[in-house]
């Protein structure tokens, strides 16, 4: 079918689409374009296996060295050294505060929350964001004749920021990123408006997320714009969660929580743990899925998700169905209704199945349902365990978990947090499960505040309820939260949606 055997005889890792198992693409090819031209998203043609002994010598290594461990072996047409380089530099100290990129902590006997938000935009976006700018560059420059990448970015919130953070200054690269001008909260639009970086570009878009994203997904495939920007020696590409460089570093961490588990001794070589995680668009679960299937001991993957349920529904009946109402919830990064990353667990699930998961894609697309059959469901249900909570919920176990264990968690953490304790309280077998954990709560400082301290007066000023959750909790602010209220705004562009356009042949320099 295509040429498994690299210039130097040994064997090369394709990427095949979930709609069509006989594409064969590098790693470079599957980063570089993003989404596959069928429609489908890019996946490996098979799993790297890690051995018992193998995962033995990653308890002694540091983040950036399992970084290099598990991506070195997707990523077959880059030379060790240049994975090794882009860990170190995505996973440098200066980047993540503490101790490590991601620590686990541990508040009760059996679970431990793994801290993804120590990078610079305190979301788990930065775990991929930093490094994804990296392995695209190189991508670039092994796939074509050095052009300059402009990434557009439709955001709800927290991945335009983790990008910009990511792009900025990278040399071949230009980054702009829409976003809905009343669709974001306050934090999050202060924190992309003052972006530093000569490379960068913020527009807001006069419309909802959906408007924003459907722009973007036009402009990639307007031919004229395409090829007004090929002449000023440009081309498209995107920082978006179908990207496999963005879901390949997220197997790194799952890896790592089990390493440190095993290094404190809570676990013993071999012993199986359970991972609970708060979810939208599949993208974090899923990489959990994948290091299990590279040999990690895991149990079960428990999707947690807010009263946006449909994964829920999902994974206990088999039934996907879009078309129910939308929740705004106090955690907006899951509120959404249709998660893109699903389509590669089915892809895996059905023995790569093309034509079935194309087939279900379709009928999503053409009428928001599809239900997949009774064995599909059956394979999913003995891997993946699945709950939900709406606002209230969130809020006491917020409240709980801060009175309980004291520790202080955001809204998404919160909501895997009781999916989690709900699990255990009926599981006979509970074994160490540890609740991946999204983001700082003080990016949602006003949700977080009001849940300890539910009399808490701080007006509409969000830094004040920043300094008055530090205060109560006695927990550290982070520094970047910390500096954005005296950075100055920078970009103060909004568009109308028919404007997006424009704003992308600006960026180009083309208008
Ligand atoms: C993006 C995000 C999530 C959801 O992750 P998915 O990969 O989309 O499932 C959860 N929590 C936070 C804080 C996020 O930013």
């Amino acid at each position: 079918m295509w040429d498994r055997i690299g210039t130097k005889g040994e064997t090369v890792l394709k990427y095949q689409s979930t709609r069509n198992s006989r594409i064969g693409v590098s790693a470079s090819q599957a980063i570089a374009q993003g989404i596959c031209g069928d429609g489908g998203l890019f996946v490996p043609e098979e799993f790297p296996q890690v051995t018992e002994e193998e995962l033995k010598s990653m308890v002694s290594m540091d983040y950036r060295a399992r970084a290099s461990f598990i991506l070195e072996r997707y990523l077959s047409d880059f030379t060790a050294q240049e994975v090794a380089q882009c860990a170190a530099g995505a996973y440098d100290d200066a980047k993540f505060s503490g101790t490590s990129p991601a620590p686990v902590v541990t508040v009760s006997s059996g679970v431990s929350f793994l801290e993804l938000w120590h990078g610079p935009t305190c979301a788990f976006k930065d775990m991929a964001l930093q490094i994804l700018p990296r392995l695209l560059t190189h991508s670039l420059k092994k796939i074509n004749e050095g052009k300059e990448a402009l990434i557009l970015v439709a955001t709800s919130g927290d991945t335009g920021k983790a990008a910009l953070e990511g792009f900025r200054d990278v040399a071949g690269t230009r980054i702009l990123v829409f976003y809905p001008q009343d669709g974001v909260s306050a934090m999050q639009e202060r924190q992309m408006r003052s972006q530093e970086g000569s490379n960068v570009f913020v527009v807001a878009v006069q419309g909802n997320f959906d408007d924003a994203q459907t722009g973007v997904k036009k402009i990639f495939g307007d031919e004229e714009i395409r090829r007004k920007i090929a002449e000023s020696g440009m081309m498209f590409s995107s920082a978006n969660s179908i990207n496999w460089g963005r879901l390949l570093p997220q197997i790194v961490y799952y890896f790592s929580a089990w390493c440190d588990l095993a290094a404190s001794g809570a676990v013993k070589p071999g012993e199986k743990i359970d991972f609970c995680v708060p979810t939208g668009n599949f993208g974090d679960i899923l990489a959990g899925y994948y290091a299990k299937k590279m040999g990690l001991p895991v149990r079960k993957l428990i999707c947690a998700s807010n009263a946006n349920n449909v994964l829920t529904e999902f994974l206990t009946t088999g039934v996907y169905d879009r078309n129910r109402k939308f929740y705004a919830t106090i955690s907006p990064s899951m509120d959404i209704l249709v998660s893109s990353n699903l389509e590669r667990l089915l892809y895996d699930i059905t023995g790569r199945d093309g034509d079935r998961v194309r087939g279900w894609m379709e009928q999503l697309a053409r009428t928001g349902r599809y239900q997949v059959d009774a064995e599909t469901l059956r394979k999913i249900r003995a891997l993946f365990s699945a709950g939900f909570c709406d606002d209230a919920e969130t809020k006491e176990e917020i409240r709980r978990v801060y009175e309980e264990e004291h520790y202080l968690c955001d809204p998404h953490t919160a909501v895997a947090a009781r999916v989690c304790r709900e699990f255990r309280a009926k599981d006979e077998e509970a074994v160490n499960t540890v609740v991946v954990s999204t983001a700082s709560p003080y990016k949602f400082a006003p949700d977080v505040l009001g849940a300890v301290s539910p009399n808490a007066d701080w007006g509409t000023d969000v830094f004040r309820a920043v300094k008055m959750l530090s205060e109560l909790t006695k927990t550290e602010v982070p520094e970047s939260i910390a500096a954005l209220q005296k950075k100055p705004l920078r970009f103060s562009d909004v568009c109308s949606k028919d404007g997006m356009s424009g704003a992308v042949l600006r960026a180009a320099g083309r208008a």
